[in-house]
């Protein structure tokens, strides 16, 4: 791939005028990647039980009402509202009883009533269930004394879902509700993308696996496993493809590897300023793949594109800017691979901030942040502390990321800034 054909790539497919690598704003580099993802095309059918977080292929549509009858909404008595008294004290004389799953032979007749329990089907000639509990009862005649509409404490046939509605569309990723939806239109196998095929491994020389003592300017690769966190969350299907020294051989097969048999492909280290210039050179060779500098922190340096048929993600080494990169550019990214075409973003909310900040303007920032519940009953926010992007430990503290837009200048204690919560989504 040439200089010139990346350069032609940037511009023909970028939906960005503005478009400049080495200042991308945050926004921009996610539209630019936006532009590019092609979704998972092959389906399979599986068993709804198994399809938590699966995307669906084909539309739930409704093949009956659900409810499939009118029911009572309460324990207590069905009778007809024309029957109530204009005024005073209406009296009905109890005929039978019904239960949940039961069906009552013929029609309750004028003037009657009939005990009925929650989920029972409303017989025939009755209209209206008023509560056990309002009720006086005499004997086998009930005393109704104050008012009460028609069709009062009754569901009605496919007031949830009616026969012929769309329920689901395509592109719907399957969340713990929609597993018992599908089962109450007694559906029990749905057809879904395939899963999406992600392989991933480490770049660097001062890595050590863990098992390994560790000598003199080495560290242990904590990346793979950040990583291994966040896509099996997402359920993907992980490859592990290990820790790979700076060198240009092993680097050049292990890419080749990973591309064979995955959608995605994503490394960590060696795409930053000053790096070795192997992993550029590769990639380069290899794919078309662009190299960005994003106005934010941390995470500035990423890059971007495809080898071959697989989308590609070089994240920068720091291990918090693995994190934040992933949350910002990758996550997405994913999930519109795996066939959601507009996938929900992480929750942003508004929060009073307890600590002052300082912050540059021209570029966003993601610091980590305590979201809590202050003794006043606000939610509030903290930072970590050390906001270095080396320092891990503050994503394993924090739940949420403080963002501060490229507008935003020094945050004073009590300001309300913008949180983006973490813990818990992905
Ligand atoms: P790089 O982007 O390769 O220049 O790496 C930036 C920093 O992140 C260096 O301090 C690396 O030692 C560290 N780093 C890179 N990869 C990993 C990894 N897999 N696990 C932990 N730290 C890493
Ligand atoms: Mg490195």
């Amino acid at each position: 791939m040439s200089k010139k054909s990346l350069s032609v790539l940037a511009h023909i497919h970028s939906p960005c005028d503005d478009y400049d690598p080495n200042s991308m704003a945050v926004e921009q580099a996610r539209e630019y990647i936006k532009a590019f993802l092609s979704p998972v095309k092959e389906t399979e059918k599986i068993s709804l039980m198994s399809s938590l977080g699966r995307v669906l292929a084909e539309a739930i549509v409704a093949p009956h009402n659900v409810p499939n009858h009118d029911n009572s909404a309460m324990d207590g008595y069905a009778f007809n509202a024309q029957d109530l008294a204009k005024e005073g004290v209406t009296k009905l004389k109890v005929t039978g009883s019904i239960f949940a799953g039961n069906a009552l032979d013929g029609q309750v007749q004028t003037g009657a009533c009939i005990k009925i329990m929650t989920g029972a089907a409303i017989p025939s000639g009755v209209d209206t269930v008023i509560p056990q509990e309002r009720v006086k009862i005499n004997r086998d005649v009930i005393e109704i004394a104050e008012p009460i509409k028609q069709g009062a404490n009754v569901r009605y046939a496919g007031e949830d879902l009616a026969q012929g509605q769309i329920v689901l569309p395509i592109g719907h990723m399957i969340k713990p509700a929609d597993l018992g939806l599908i089962a109450s239109l007694g559906i029990g196998e749905i057809s879904v993308y395939r899963k999406l095929r992600v392989s991933f491994f480490s770049t660097g020389d001062e890595l050590a696996s863990i098992g390994s003592a560790l000598k003199t300017g080495q560290v242990y690769d904590s990346n793979r496993y950040t990583i291994f966190g966040m896509l099996s969350r997402l359920g993907v299907e992980v490859q592990d493809l290990g820790a790979i020294p700076d060198d240009p051989a092993l680097l050049e097969k292990t890419l080749k590897q990973a591309v064979e048999n995955s959608d995605v492909v994503i490394t960590s280290g060696g795409v930053s300023v000053g790096e070795a210039d192997f992993m550029k050179h590769l990639l380069q060779k290899l794919g078309q793949v662009l190299f960005w500098k994003i106005a934010m922190k941390p995470g500035r340096p990423i890059a971007y594109g495809k080898i071959g048929n697989a989308h590609y993600f070089g994240l920068p080494g720091n291990p918090v800017a693995v994190m934040v990169t992933f949350y910002q550019f990758v996550r997405q990214a994913l999930l519109t691979l795996m066939g959601q075409p507009s996938p929900s973003v992480l929750p942003i909310l508004n929060a009073i901030c307890v600590t002052p900040i300082k912050k540059l303007k021209g570029r966003t920032e993601f610091q980590r942040g305590i979201l809590f519940l202050a003794d006043n009953g606000t939610w509030q926010v903290k930072t970590t502390g050390n906001q270095s992007s080396g320092v891990l430990s503050s994503m394993s503290q924090g739940n949420c990321f403080i963002v501060l837009n490229d507008d935003v200048g020094n945050i004073d204690a009590g300001a309300i800034v913008q949180v983006q919560l973490f813990d818990g989504v992905i």
